[in-house]
């Protein structure tokens, strides 16, 4: 991630082409996933929660994502994501 995010692009490849995808996988396994919306990159593939306040990209969500990854807020309208905030790193809910 070489380039800065601005919730616009895709974070990996630039893209600015997204669609709303179902991750059953990543509800279960992210608990802000569940209760938001995920995009997807049509170029490459990189799945993205929606900020719930403004609809652009909030943060990247992939299967090993860290804490240090998240965003701290949206980039585009600094909204902060309490459920995200509130994510300690666990990816297995109980
Ligand atoms: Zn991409
Ligand atoms: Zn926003």
């Amino acid at each position: 991630m070489a380039e800065k995010f601005d919730g616009k692009h895709c974070s990996e490849c630039g893209g600015d082409n997204f669609s709303a995808v179902h991750d059953e996988w990543m509800r279960r396994t992210f608990f802000f996933v569940e209760k938001g919306q995920l995009k997807m990159c049509s170029s490459c593939g990189a799945k993205f929660l929606v900020c719930q306040q403004c609809g652009n990209l909030y943060t990247r969500v992939h299967p090993a994502l860290e804490t240090w990854e998240v965003s701290l807020s949206c980039p585009v309208c600094n909204n902060v994501n309490p459920e995200v905030k509130a994510w300690d790193g666990t990816s297995a809910r109980p």
